[in-house]
């Protein structure tokens, strides 16, 4: 093969945007199906039948699981049958399940449910990391990651360098030969910034690094492991789920990482034990099935905020309008039809004015002042004074996040234009 032929194949072959096999035609390599990769499609693919032809997962009730011989629980122990189960810290029928469609959603081999997304996030970052290691975070993270980074890390002996993930050069400067980790959220909080996940992936791979991404606020949007993301962690408490009620979390990767996080004798995950409770898991997974279209709608909904805002003269942050510094780097690693998310923020100047207008906001009834996102009332927050709070007030200037930056998660209203004129009328009425 050679000429173009030849590039086209090996552009294929690096894309992580595309399936496809490859067949010997002639001594030549031919590439026979070629699709884009799609969240949802992939998702609906996943042929489950329950034991019991329950169109929907069984919820296994155990903790623990019995073998006909000892050898085959001593087998189970060290990693070497198929099809038992050892106990549910580990793994169960119904984290398995779950974590099966999550890996098809993502992309990945496998991935493993935990009982929050601060669980995923620790697990994750402390299964990289010993004493005297050092890793390079981005500094625009969710305040418990912040917290967690530069609070409790210390304790460990674990160095942690904050940079703005918009700075590359900024970024392969912090790299020390001591860093495992290069973290950074997709999208980030609250600015709603977006990280340039290939160019990331390669800093780190070329300093010997992972990078692990947090893609709680636009998980289908973006596909971060096949953006080059070694490890990619959801809090499912947000759109995942998309109900408010529970909180959880994922981390998913490759099937060689899952199973180290969950080594007897090693595993991060195993020995800590921050497992999901298998109730939890067959909710979360029925829930799965609606994601595609939750997405689409809490997208519609806030690209149309975002237009009226502009139309209004209303200061606002939205990533899908070209006035946003990555509206390009977003379309360059965006899958097709989700949209570019539900989260918009709008700028009221001060704390007081941006509380007073969430006030408002709440009797008029836009939706609720509450922190969290991807639900489907709409939610508002300040940042600043809220989810972002444990982030010292320097470094929140630093980032460029106003004090009076009122964040809103849009649910999945049914009229968005009437959304916008209670918005309007309680900036209004505040004036
Ligand atoms: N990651 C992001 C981006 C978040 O916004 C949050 C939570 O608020 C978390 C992680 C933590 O998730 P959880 O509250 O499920 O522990």
């Amino acid at each position: 093969m050679t000429g173009w032929g030849e590039s086209l194949f090996l552009l294929l072959l690096h894309s992580r945007f595309y399936t496809g096999n490859f067949i010997f035609y002639n001594n030549k390599i031919v590439l026979i199906i070629m699709e884009k990769f799609d969240p949802a499609t992939n998702l609906e693919r996943l042929d489950k039948k329950d034991a019991y032809r329950g169109v929907n997962p069984a919820i296994c009730d155990s903790a623990t699981f019995m073998f006909e011989q000892a050898k085959t629980m001593t087998d189970t122990f060290h990693g070497e049958t198929e099809g038992y189960f050892l106990y549910s810290r580990h793994w169960n029928p119904s984290t398995l399940s779950l974590a099966q469609s999550l890996a098809a959603i993502e992309g990945t081999e496998l991935a493993w449910a935990t009982g929050s997304g601060m669980a995923a996030i620790t697990v994750a970052l402390l299964h990289e990391v010993k004493s005297g290691d050092h890793i390079v975070s981005s500094m625009t993270t969710y305040g418990g990651t912040f917290a967690f980074l530069n609070n409790y890390l210390k304790k460990f002996n674990v160095d942690v360098t904050f940079v703005n993930m918009q700075d590359l050069e900024a970024v392969k400067k912090a790299i020390r030969p001591n860093t495992k980790v290069l973290y950074t959220e997709t999208m980030n909080n609250p600015l709603l910034r977006i990280a340039n996940l290939p160019e990331l992936s390669k800093i780190a791979h070329a300093a010997g690094a992972k990078l692990l991404v947090d893609n709680t606020f636009t998980p289908m949007i973006f596909s971060p492991y096949r953006l080059g993301a070694d490890v990619v962690i959801y809090s499912m408490t947000k759109y995942v789920n998309g109900m408010n009620d529970c909180v959880a979390g994922a981390i998913c990767g490759s099937a060689e990482y899952i199973n180290s996080l969950i080594d007897v004798n090693t595993g991060t995950a195993m020995l800590l034990g921050p497992v999901l409770d298998t109730f939890r898991s067959t909710s979360i997974q029925k829930n799965l099935h609606t994601l595609h279209i939750r997405m689409k709608k809490h997208s519609e909904n806030a690209m149309y905020l975002a237009k009226r805002f502009k139309e209004t003269g209303i200061k606002y942050n939205y990533p899908g309008l070209p006035e946003h510094p990555d509206h390009e780097l977003f379309k360059s690693m965006m899958n097709d039809g989700y949209g570019f998310g539900g989260m918009i923020s709008i700028d009221m100047g001060t704390a007081e004015r941006a509380s007073a207008i969430m006030e408002k906001m709440q009797e008029l009834g836009v939706g609720y002042l509450a922190v969290s996102l991807g639900y489907f009332k709409t939610l508002f927050s300040n940042s600043g004074k809220s989810t972002s709070s444990e982030v010292p007030e320097d470094i929140q200037k630093e980032m460029g996040m106003s004090e009076g930056l009122i964040r809103f998660s849009m649910g999945l209203d049914n009229d968005p234009e009437r959304t916008f004129q209670l918005i309007k009328q309680a900036i209004d009425a505040t004036k």
